[in-house]
């Protein structure tokens, strides 16, 4: 009996045993698997604030893509709206330009040109113009810097850009204009200095010009002028002389005189003006003729090849 006891009381002990050690382990798996899932939150939580955080990053940058993308096509499409915006303009120059041809408003009309720029004075007309809140237009030739006319200037060169962002018409009065040395000796010579003065101001500003003036006027292409204007109509090409001036091209002996000339000039309901932005005559009477001009009830303009002025 007893040896039974005793065998029951070891039997009970090892039962106790195994359950407390069950006990134990169960506890310990249990305090391991609690501590596991926390960690297992823990990555969790850490990978969806990650992927949030990414998200957010991929939002942020996709609507920058976004953005960039409207702003790319906007400068894609920034050219055709300029575009829209002279032709509208134009447009409406030429609507301008019929009512005063046939007397339809009290209006006159003024072209005011520069030939032979750009030059050191360039600056100063694009002052003046500015100030009168004036457009114009520049019949430029191929000057660089290193032969500016005189050595005062250091920045001819970028007068082409600075006087097209004034909003000036950009025009061609051919690459060399040298009237006696080759220029008119063949409608190749002409028309290859039109092209290369052509590709200098798009060089320069961007700009492409379809208006030309013959230097020393369409007279001095002598028997060449129909051969020329007909290649230049070929090439999109307007052309245009002039129907006033002040004699500022040749010798005037001062502001009076240069005043007189150009009044005595002056008589149409549309007019285009010949002067040369080296001519500091001229830019000191510019004020002077702009208040004339505008006394009169002419409205100055840019030329634009649709006008009626322009030989096409
Ligand atoms: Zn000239």
């Amino acid at each position: 009996m007893d040896k039974m006891e005793s065998r029951n009381k070891r039997k009970n002990k090892l039962v106790n045993f195994l359950n407390i050690s069950l006990i134990i382990l169960l506890i310990v798996a249990n305090i391991y698997f609690i501590k596991l899932n926390i960690n297992i939150d823990k990555k969790r939580n850490l990978n969806i604030n990650e992927l949030n955080s990414q998200k957010n990053n991929f939002n942020t940058s996709e609507t920058k893509t976004k953005e960039l993308e409207k702003e790319l096509t906007h400068l894609k499409n920034i050219d055709e709206e300029i575009n829209e915006i002279k032709n509208e303009y134009f447009e409406n120059l030429k609507a301008f330009e019929d009512k005063v041809s046939n007397k339809e408003v009290d209006y006159k009309i003024a072209y005011l040109t520069f030939d032979d720029g750009p030059y050191y004075l360039t600056h100063k007309y694009l002052e003046v113009l500015e100030k009168y809140n004036v457009r114009a237009t520049f019949f430029t030739i191929g000057l660089d810097k290193e032969s500016c006319y005189d050595n005062r200037s250091k920045s001819c060169k970028e007068l082409y850009a600075k006087t097209a962002k004034y909003g000036h018409t950009m025009a061609n009065h051919t690459y060399s204009h040298q009237i006696f040395y080759g220029l008119y000796s063949s409608t190749n010579s002409f028309i290859n200095n039109v092209k290369k003065q052509e590709k200098l101001i798009k060089d320069r500003t961007g700009i492409t010009t379809n208006i030309v003036r013959f230097p020393g006027g369409i007279a001095s292409a002598g028997s060449l002028r129909n051969s020329i204007v007909k290649e230049l109509k070929n090439l999109g090409y307007g052309w245009v002389d002039w129907t006033a001036s002040n004699g500022d091209g040749g010798f005037v002996a001062s502001k009076q005189d240069a005043m007189n000339n150009l009044k005595k000039t002056i008589n149409e309901d549309i007019e285009v003006i010949l002067f040369h932005d080296y001519s500091n005559i001229t830019l000191s009477i510019l004020p002077d003729v702009i208040e004339y001009l505008q006394n009169k009830n002419y409205v100055l303009l840019p030329l634009f090849y649709e006008s009626k002025m322009i030989n096409k």
